[in-house]
């Protein structure tokens, strides 16, 4: 069959199809689109901030027509923030391998063999040189990853990073750390240092969780989230997808993030990548338009929480994530390398935001769920790991 027959087939379908008498058509559109028909994301998309969602509520809006939620996720976007702008986070890994947590996607196991190989936290020079750099690539969050269960036992490591937030949030930038579960005295000192958000995923559903993680339970995860907020910490908590959950499992996690006191600050949505070594090193990727389901189902219920779209995102086309931005996604993590896993280059990213006509979102330091001022260091206060640059020396000596 010739390449024009294979082509000009759908056009004479589409053609007998054109045989509905013109009334007849728009009769039937106009009757799709009367109050009555309108998909749940449509009826949801308007209403107020809520904490009080149902399942069965989230489930529909879940369940709407692709394009319908593509919209509507567009629309509350578009009322709750300035769509040019995108948050550029950049993620190190400040501590990598070697966990002693049995999470089957992630790489930096010990239980699994993979090609990533534990090693020492770095030293303060690198971990600001990556700051100085994230900062410079147009980055205006800097995010510390630590491969570790908890800080029990880390006691110098932990204020070496108490050092690391105070000097990256006197570069003019947000700080998150990811260090593991955190307790309430944890979550305060790394407030008073300075912290904008703790991130801390969620994964997937309570009742998916098991069968994922196995060494700590969904409520210690829950326990860490209350901390942080408690501590005045904005809360960055979302999961990942394509772990072999269902779309009740994807609902569940939108669930629960969406009925906390107060919803994340952030939320990201991952795709898993998965890892030659994992216990889901077979998984099969995830399509972009199950990720603009999440991303615009947790855009309506969760409309001032910044929605990231994360790991898995260097798999997406330019014309994909452009439709996650559409969707409402509005933060993404850059960076070559995302902990361990590959991310899309800075220069990548800079050409995609040109052509989209997209800008980085400036800093927002007047956050966390008391909204308390942040410490800013004078130089004169600063740990010893900082070293002022050149210019930044000169204009505090003038
Ligand atoms: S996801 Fe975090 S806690 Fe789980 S194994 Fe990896 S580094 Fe450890």
């Amino acid at each position: 069959m010739s390449a024009f027959r294979l082509i000009s087939r759908p056009l004479q379908n589409s053609r007998r199809h054109l045989s509905t008498s013109l009334p007849s058509r728009l009769a039937a559109v106009t009757q799709k689109t009367t109050p009555e028909a309108l998909s749940a994301a449509a009826l949801h998309a308007s209403g107020p901030m809520r904490n009080d969602w149902t399942r069965d509520e989230i489930q529909s809006i879940y369940d709407s027509p692709l394009m319908d939620l593509l919209y509507h996720g567009a629309k509350v976007h578009r009322e709750n923030f300035n769509p040019r702008e995108v948050q550029q986070c950049t993620l190190l890994s400040i501590k990598t391998g070697g966990c002693t947590e049995d999470c089957k996607y992630c790489p930096q196991s010990s239980r699994y063999k993979t090609s990533v190989k534990a090693q020492k936290i770095l030293d303060s020079e690198e971990i600001l040189f990556a700051a100085q750099r994230a900062k410079d690539a147009g980055s205006t969050r800097f995010c510390m990853g630590a491969a570790w269960r908890d800080l029990a036992g880390r006691k110098s490591n932990f204020n070496k990073i108490l050092d690391h937030v105070k000097v990256i949030r006197s570069m003019g930038m947000e700080v998150c750390c990811t260090l593991g579960m955190l307790d309430e005295e944890q979550a305060k000192a790394l407030k008073n240092a300075g912290l904008t958000a703790y991130n801390h995923n969620l994964d997937t559903s309570r009742e998916f969780y098991p069968k994922i993680i196995t060494t700590r339970t969904y409520d210690e995860r829950l326990k860490t989230i209350d901390n942080a907020q408690n501590a005045g910490i904005s809360v960055c908590s979302g999961g990942i997808i394509g772990l072999g959950e269902k779309g009740e499992d994807r609902v569940g996690l939108l669930h629960t993030l969406s009925t906390l006191k107060q919803h994340p600050e952030s939320v990201p949505v991952n795709a898993l990548l998965a890892v030659e070594g994992t216990p889901l090193e077979k998984q099969e990727p995830v399509s972009v338009f199950e990720m603009i389901r999440m991303i615009a189902t947790a855009r309506i219920i969760m409309p001032k929480s910044m929605v990231r779209l994360s790991a898995g995102r260097v798999r997406f086309s330019v014309p994909e994530q452009a439709m996650c931005f559409m969707a409402g996604a509005n933060s993404i993590f850059t960076g070559d390398k995302l902990l361990t896993t590959p991310n899309n280059e800075f220069s990548d990213d800079k050409k995609m935001f040109d052509l989209l006509g997209l800008v980085p979102k400036p800093p927002n330091f007047a956050q966390g769920s008391d909204k308390k001022q942040v410490p800013v260091y004078h130089q004169s206060q600063m740990p010893k790991c900082f070293k002022p640059r050149k210019d930044d020396a000169a204009s505090e000596s003038a």
